[in-house]
């Protein structure tokens, strides 16, 4: 890995892990909050602390996807969806658990319609300790598909068992053809695939293919620009590469270090205060090795 994608990868890292909330990569501030129109009455938002969030303007209200990181950059993306509509937000639709996606959740009015997959809401149960976040619990949850029939359109939620988390959303809009898809796609970076969280690699490529399966020709990303099917088409051929690589070296008795070694990854060491995530070849080879 060369320089200036491993500093990348620290910072978002850190980003994702919600421990310097106010910041995002270089120490700076987020560049401004924008949302950019996808198809009609249907937005994606950039910018602003946190992940990409979305939402989807209905005859009579606002559905939200994802919460920002902080309750300011909720605030903010409330500010951009009043300009646009003088409908209420009604729900806000959670793609998983991590911090840069839930924790701008005070932000919103209390008593919203909050809805996630069902082991997504036990990570947060576990994970908002913070009696403000408690008040923004789930309110309803579903296991693997469930759709929001509302005034002026449809959204279906989908979960295809675990891959970034074990409590990933798919939020798709099948009208538009747009799909929401949280953190199971990073494109210029391996992706994140949080073991602690029961992530898997396999799960991962399992999920991209029926991704790929889909009536959609958009797919918004956690992080980064708006993806077309050739980039989920290229991320899950890389990931393959990757699992067929280390399959190998374990069949041929390879030890952890020496597949590393193999890729080239250094041995990252947590900081203080700060996680450590495993790279992809190293939730690879522990899918392969681990007992189940
Ligand atoms: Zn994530």
């Amino acid at each position: 890995m060369k320089r200036l994608p491993t500093f990348i990868f620290a910072i978002s890292m850190i980003v994702t892990a919600g421990l310097i909330p106010a910041l995002q990569a270089g120490g700076q501030t987020p560049p401004p909050l924008a949302a950019q129109v996808i198809k009609p009455g249907l937005y994606w938002v950039e910018g602003g602390a946190g992940a990409n969030t979305g939402f989807w303007i209905g005859k009579d209200a606002v559905v939200v996807i994802d919460a920002k990181m902080t309750p300011d950059a909720a605030r903010e993306m409330l500010a951009k969806i009043k300009e646009l509509t003088p409908n209420p937000v009604q729900s806000i639709v959670l793609t998983h658990s991590d911090g840069d996606h839930v924790n701008g959740l005070t932000g919103f009015p209390q008593g919203l319609k909050i809805v996630s997959q069902e082991t997504c809401k036990t990570e947060l149960e576990a994970a908002f300790t913070d009696p403000a976040l408690r008040a923004y619990l789930p309110t309803v949850t579903f296991k693997d598909r469930m759709d929001l029939l509302l005034p002026g359109g449809s959204i279906r939620l989908l979960h295809f068992g675990s891959a970034h988390t074990s409590g990933d959303a798919i939020v798709l809009f099948p009208a538009e053809k747009v799909a929401f898809i949280g953190d199971l796609a990073f494109i210029g970076r391996d992706p994140l695939i949080h073991k602690s969280k029961g992530g898997t690699s396999f799960g991962l490529t399992a999920t991209l293919k029926s991704i790929l399966a889909l009536e959609a020709d958009t797919f918004i990303p956690g992080h980064g620009k708006p993806l077309a099917k050739s980039d989920i088409e290229g991320l899950l051929k890389s990931v393959e590469d990757k699992q067929a690589q280390v399959k190998d070296m374990v069949a041929r008795g390879k030890s952890l270090d020496e597949v590393k070694k193999a890729f080239g990854i250094e041995e990252e060491t947590a900081q203080p205060g700060r996680r450590r995530w495993p790279s992809l070849v190293e939730v690879i080879y522990l899918d392969l090795t681990e007992k189940k």
